[in-house]
C-alpha cells in the first residue's frame, strides 16, 4: 500500500530514515515515495489489462514536475484542469497526445495553448465551452477533439464537497442535454468528438456507484456513436478511494472487475484518471512540535507546520494519521494538534491520542501525497515547504522551501507612496 514504515524504531521513507530529511532540509517538509507513487500507477495497469486503456494521472492531486515525471515514464498519460497544470506536464516531458483537459472555466488563451500542443482531447462541460474551442481551432486552422463530460446524477456517498456528479453540481451536463452537444459538433467544422467523460467524485471507496454510472453511460454511449461515429475513449474519470484511517476502499482489481464488463458493453477504450489513489499515500508531511500547551480544559500539540501547508482536515473534517518519526515508550495524551497559524480552523486533529511529543520532536502526518502541498498557500506570509522524493536509499530536494524574497516576489509600491 506504501512505503512509510519502522525500522525498529525510526520511520523511513523506502530506505531513508526520515529524521535525517529533516535534519538536512529542515520542516515542514513533504516527503514522497517513489516507489509508492510508481507501484499504484502499475497496479491499476495491471488491473486494466484486459482492455485497452490509458491511466490518466490527475495532476492536480500532486502537480511536483518530479511527480509528473515519475509517472510519464511508467507510461501515464495525465489529467489536467489548467493552462498552468499543462505548462508542467510540457516541463516534465509528457506526450500531449496523452493529456486530457477537464474544467468548467477553460479560458480562450488555456483553449489556444492545448490545442497548439496537439492534446489527445478537452472535456466539454458546455454548449459555450464548445463553441469557444471551435472557434479558436478555426482561427487555428485545425480542429479540436472533444469528449462531453456526462452527469450521471449518482451520489458517489462521499463528502459534499467532494461529490461532482449529482444533478446539482456545476459539472457535466444531463444525458438529456449532451446529446444536443454531439450534435452540434457534427455541425461545428473544427470540433471532432472523440470521447464519453465522467467523473463523480473523490474518495469514493466502493465500485458500486461507478457501476450505477455506467449502466446509465452503456445505452447512452450507443446513441452517441450512431449521432458520432468517430467516438473512441470513455474516461470514467477518477476518484477511486484509499486508506487514511480504518477505510476499506475497494482495491484497483476490485474497481477493474466490477466495472470493466461494462466497459466492454459499449466496444470503447477505457480511460481513467486517478489521482488520489497514485499519490495520496505516497506522500506524508513531516512537521516539528514547537510546543506543548496545556489549559484547564485542553492539551495543544503546537506544530511548524499549518492548515497553509495541508488545509484537508480545515477545509473537510479529513482525518490523517499522525505518528512519531521516532517511536519511544511515552505516556500517552489526548490533544489538538495544530499549527501556527492566526485561525481556529487551523489542526489537523483534534482530541487524538498521541504519545506525549516534547518540543523539537519530529511527527509525520500520513497521507498527505494528494490535495495537500497542491492546495498550499501562503496565507499568514508563510513560505511553502519544501517537497523531497525518495528512491530506494537516496532523497533529492524536488522543490525547495520557499525564501521571504519568494513571499514578496512580483510586489511593489506605487510610486505616490514613495
Ligand atoms: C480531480 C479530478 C480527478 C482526480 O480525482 P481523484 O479523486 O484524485 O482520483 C479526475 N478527473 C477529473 C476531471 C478531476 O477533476
Amino acid at each position: 500500500m506504501h512505503d512509510f514504515y519502522y525500522k525498529s524504531r525510526r520511520f523511513c521513507c523506502e530506505s531513508v530514515d526520515v529524521t535525517e530529511v529533516a535534519r538536512s532540509i529542515g520542516t515542514p517538509v513533504y516527503v514522497y515515495s517513489h516507489k509508492t507513487l510508481t507501484d499504484h500507477y502499475k497496479k491499476w495497469d495491471r488491473a486494466l489489462s484486459g482492455v485497452e486503456h490509458m491511466i490518466c494521472f490527475s495532476v492536480k492531486s500532486s502537480s511536483n514536475i518530479a511527480v509528473i515525471r515519475a509517472l510519464v515514464r511508467c507510461g501515464a498519460g495525465l489529467d489536467i484542469v489548467s493552462g498552468g497544470e499543462l505548462f508542467r506536464a510540457l516541463t516534465a516531458g509528457a506526450d500531449p497526445a496523452k493529456v486530457v483537459f477537464a474544467g468548467v472555466g477553460k479560458t480562450e488563451e488555456e483553449i489556444a495553448l492545448a490545442i497548439k500542443e496537439g492534446i489527445l482531447m478537452f472535456t466539454v462541460e458546455s454548449m459555450g465551452e464548445l463553441e469557444l474551442i471551435n472557434k479558436v481551432a478555426g482561427s487555428l486552422s485545425t480542429e479540436a477533439r472533444i469528449a462531453v463530460r456526462i452527469n450521471p446524477d449518482v451520489d458517489p456517498g462521499t463528502h459534499k464537497y467532494l461529490k461532482t456528479g449529482k444533478k446539482q453540481s456545476k459539472f457535466g451536463l444531463e444525458m438529456e442535454n449532451a446529446y444536443e452537444v454531439y450534435e452540434a459538433v457534427n455541425a461545428m467544422p473544427n470540433v471532432a468528438a472523440k470521447g464519453i467523460q465522467m467523473h463523480i467524485g473523490s474518495q469514493i471507496t466502493d465500485a458500486a456507484p461507478y457501476v450505477e454510472s455506467l449502466e446509465k453511460m452503456v445505452p447512452f454511449s450507443e446513441r452517441v456513436k450512431k449521432i458520432c461515429p468517430g467516438v473512441e475513449y470513455l474516461d470514467i474519470g477518477g476518484g477511486m478511494g484509499i486508506v487514511y484511517t480504518n477505510e476499506t476502499p475497494a482495491t484497483a482489481d476490485d474497481f477493474a472487475k466490477a466495472v470493466l464488463p461494462l466497459v466492454k458493453e459499449t466496444g470503447l477504450k477505457l480511460i481513467v484518471e486517478p489521482g488520489r489513489f497514485i499519490a495520496g499515500n505516497a506522500g506524508i508531511l513531516v512537521v516539528k512540535a514547537l510546543y506543548v500547551k496545556r489549559t484547564p480544559s485542553k492539551t495543544f500539540v503546537i506544530v511548524d507546520g499549518g492548515m497553509n501547508d495541508l488545509i484537508r482536515p480545515a477545509l473537510y473534517g479529513a482525518r490523517h494519521e499522525i505518528v512519531p518519526v521516532v517511536r519511544e515508550e511515552r505516556e500517552t495524551i489526548t490533544a489538538d494538534i495544530v499549527g501556527p497559524v492566526c485561525e481556529s480552523g487551523d489542526f489537523f486533529a483534534r482530541e487524538r491520542e498521541i504519545p506525549a511529543p516534547r518540543s523539537g520532536e519530529l511527527l509525520a502526518i500520513m497521507g498527505a501525497g494528494a490535495y495537500c502541498f497542491s492546495m498550499s498557500s501562503n496565507y499568514n506570509s508563510r513560505p511553502r515547504a519544501a517537497e523531497v522524493m525518495v528512491h530506494g536509499g537516496e532523497f533529492e530536494v524536488v522543490r525547495k522551501r520557499e525564501t521571504y524574497e519568494d513571499l514578496v516576489r512580483g510586489e511593489s509600491v506605487p510610486d505616490f507612496l514613495l
